[in-house]
């Protein structure tokens, strides 16, 4: 096979990694021949441009720039001021909000930045519960903001297994919460954040939405955005929105100073600035018509693989999907999500394992499996290889032997090799 550019562009990645650190070098081949050779189904994963991977192995790297730009506590900033500025400008094109931070180096701090900004130690907060589709950050009692506030958990409907808006007006009413968290990372269905946002300025609470996993369908307006609702929306950089790893937070004006103080010098130090160059360079990408292009193509692959994996007879949570996600339901007695995780594995499918909504089986067990379609898309996967890949899924899930598992991962293999990504390797 001839050199393509992306293949000059790893191996001197790698020759150069390999001169000092063989070892290294050798894990980060191995790394991109795992994508390369393997039906990347995790629902929060997706793969990064050359152009966002080479800025984030940039120089900039290097620079201490606490502080904002035109007003850091250290000199020399002048070209990190420029991809800060850049950052904020293209963050704002693309969900015209007042207001946005891009300092915060992930999800998680981006969520903790705003409880800090929103509530003091005790306030009563509601979150999605953890097994309905919720995050760690939302409240759970191991995660700092269950045990910093009284947390109360909202569900799913038992019938829908969508979000009971109703219960949740009752719940705020009854308990006058601070703040109001929503958005989720195992949720299927559009998220109705008008509505959430009226619950909560009813009692006077303040909204977050926390968007990690739809921001790419928000941006381009497949999703209808929280941004003229909430006071405070979250996200992360690198899952729809197809960034370098990272956390974002926008808000609405009157926040905007109380927001920036608490991510720094609240909860962080110096910022990522190579980080924050990638995520200047992701919002680019994400601006063109290519982006919404890939968007759509998200949206229509999870469609197809959902109503095939229906159609083979599996269950799906809340009957099928809205988004970029599904969440089959493997019932109380079939196979474990863990065990199902497992399997695919070894058949060269990656999955996650995840508790459905009022599952009987614990978390690290769970029964269900979170099923996406971003990174598959990324490479250039269509309606036609999510069938195929709905079939193969539903061969490893039903079969107790060995030699089907590894008869898959030949087929995973093949279907791959037509779609690669990262030069060949
Ligand atoms: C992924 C995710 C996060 C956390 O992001 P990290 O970068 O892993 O800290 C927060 N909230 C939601 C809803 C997520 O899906």
């Amino acid at each position: 096979m001839n050199a393509t550019p992306g293949d000059r562009f790893f191996s001197a990645l790698e020759a150069t990694v390999r001169e000092v650190d063989p070892q290294i070098a050798e894990a980060l081949l191995g790394e991109r021949q795992r994508i390369d050779r393997g039906l990347e189904l995790i629902a929060s994963e997706n793969f990064v441009s050359p152009a966002v991977l080479a800025a984030m192995g940039s120089v900039m790297t290097n620079k201490y720039a606490e502080g904002y730009p035109g007003k850091r506590y250290y000199g020399g900033c002048e070209f990190v001021d420029v991809a800060e500025e850049l950052a904020r400008e293209r963050a704002k094109q693309l969900f015209h909000c007042d207001h946005v931070n891009v300092q915060p180096h992930s999800g998680a701090q981006a969520n903790m930045a705003v409880y800090l900004a929103t509530c003091q130690p005790g306030d009563v907060v509601f979150g999605m519960d953890l097994s309905h589709g919720g995050h760690l950050t939302h409240g759970h009692p191991l995660n700092y903001s269950g045990k910093t506030f009284q947390i109360h958990p909202y569900l799913v409907r038992r019938d829908t297994e969508t979000i009971d808006y109703d219960a949740l007006r009752d719940m705020a009413r009854q308990y006058r919460p601070k703040l109001i968290v929503c958005g989720a990372s195992a949720y299927p269905r559009i998220i109705d954040f008008e509505t959430i946002a009226a619950i909560a300025h009813e009692v006077g609470a303040l909204v977050m939405a926390d968007i990690a996993h739809i921001a790419g369908m928000v941006a381009v307006g497949l999703h209808p955005s929280p941004v003229p609702h909430c006071e405070f929306v979250t996200t992360t950089t690198h899952k729809t929105l197809r960034g370098p790893r990272g956390g974002m937070v926008m808000c609405q004006a009157p926040f905007a100073e109380a927001l920036d103080k608490a991510v720094f010098p609240g909860v962080q130090g110096g910022p990522l600035m190579h980080i924050i160059a990638a995520k200047a360079v992701a919002f680019a990408e994400a601006l063109t018509p290519a982006y919404r292009s890939y968007i759509q193509q998200v949206l229509t692959n999870a469609r197809v693989l959902c109503e095939s994996l229906m159609e083979l007879g599996w269950r799906m949570v809340s009957g099928g999907t809205d988004n970029h996600l599904m969440l089959i339901n493997l019932g109380a007695d079939g196979i474990s999500g863990k065990k199902a995780e497992e399997r695919l594995g070894l058949a060269g499918i990656t999955v996650n394992k995840n508790t459905v909504p009022f599952d009987t089986r614990k978390p690290y067990i769970g029964s269900g499996i979170r099923i996406g379609t971003p990174a598959v898309t990324s490479r250039g996967m269509g309606p036609d290889e999510m069938r195929r890949i709905a079939s193969l899924i539903d061969r490893v899930l039903r079969s107790e032997d060995e030699a089907v598992w590894a008869e898959v991962k030949q087929q995973v293999l093949e279907l791959t090799r037509a779609f690669p990504i990262y030069g060949s390797c």
